[in-house]
């Protein structure tokens, strides 16, 4: 790897770390004290990182047969993250200390087991929206977000067994920072909008897996959402009982439909026991 930038006159080739050696790939993620303490940190032991296997596919290959599943995924995920954050320091100068890249390596390894846990539909399961049982109302919630203006919106409709609206509200936001967060402000809004109505048995559903995993763990959320979250969660003590649901996007359609509306519109709007002419349709079928 320094090799080859160096013959290509791009840098020394050596690594950019110690400044001892000609980089190589397993020197890069393995063998570089940094990457080494970074590793012994995340609780891989001495042992598996000085193998004697110098080649890096080898050695990985090693680690896929005799690490657990679990650890070999954190393997993976840290590796990834070393790389970036070698990246980061040759081109910008920025350099991520061992536990940060530990603890972020973490989060996003804990983010994926927890996103890829939800149960995807079978095609046994209802592909509509389905209304809620008598005593509950059923919220769903949606966030928009344009990439190119960051401007966003959230959309939130309420619904009763029957499927009659019986709220919903709307919000156009100028700044945003990214989709999930989007998500995240309107379950919130929905959780806002169940409490003032006086709603004691509701059930949110989202078309984000990621949010609604957290807002199901039990324990600690440990993630940059974390403390919003655990704000959001201090909401649930006004509810006897509140499910949270992910549902797939065609399930969603009415709050997807409010939230892109008044993204590109920005306006915001708030109904009682109506709904805006253009999602009568969506209303409708949504019973069919
Ligand atoms: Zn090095």
């Amino acid at each position: 790897m320094g090799d080859r930038l160096h013959k290509a006159q791009l840098s020394t080739g050596i690594c950019p770390f110690c400044l001892t050696v000609v980089e190589t790939t397993i020197h890069a993620l393995r063998d570089c004290p940094h990457a080494w303490n970074t590793l012994l940190l995340a609780g891989f032991d001495a042992n598996f990182l000085s193998s004697s296997l110098d080649n890096f596919r080898d050695w990985l290959d090693f680690g896929s047969s005799t690490l657990p599943d679990g650890l070999f995924l954190l393997l993976l995920v840290l590796l990834w993250n070393l790389w970036n954050s070698r990246n980061d320091f040759v081109h910008n100068k920025h350099f991520q200390p061992s536990w940060l890249l530990v603890l972020n390596s973490e989060t996003l390894l804990r983010d994926y087991l927890c996103h890829n846990s939800v149960s995807t539909p079978t095609k046994n399961s209802n592909p509509h929206w389905t209304p809620p049982p008598a005593d509950y109302t059923k919220i769903n919630t949606d966030g928009a977000f344009d990439l190119t203006t960051h401007a966003a919106g959230i959309g939130v409709i309420a619904r009763d067994h029957l499927g009659s609206v019986i709220g919903d509200l709307a919000q156009h936001s100028a700044h945003c920072q990214d989709a999930l967060h989007e998500e995240f402000l309107a379950i919130v809004a929905g959780l806002h909008l169940a409490r003032d109505s006086g709603w004691r048995r509701i059930h949110i559903e989202s078309d984000s897996a990621i949010l609604i995993n957290k807002f199901n763990q039990i324990g600690p959320v440990l993630s940059v959402l974390s403390s919003h979250i655990s704000a959001a969660r201090d909401l649930l003590r006004h509810f006897d009982d509140c499910l949270f649901s992910f549902v797939p996007k065609h399930c969603n359609t009415a709050a997807h439909t409010l939230a892109t509306h008044v993204c590109k519109s920005g306006t915001s709007f708030f109904f009682d026991s109506s709904c805006p002419v253009f999602l009568d349709p969506i209303v409708l079928a949504d019973l069919n």
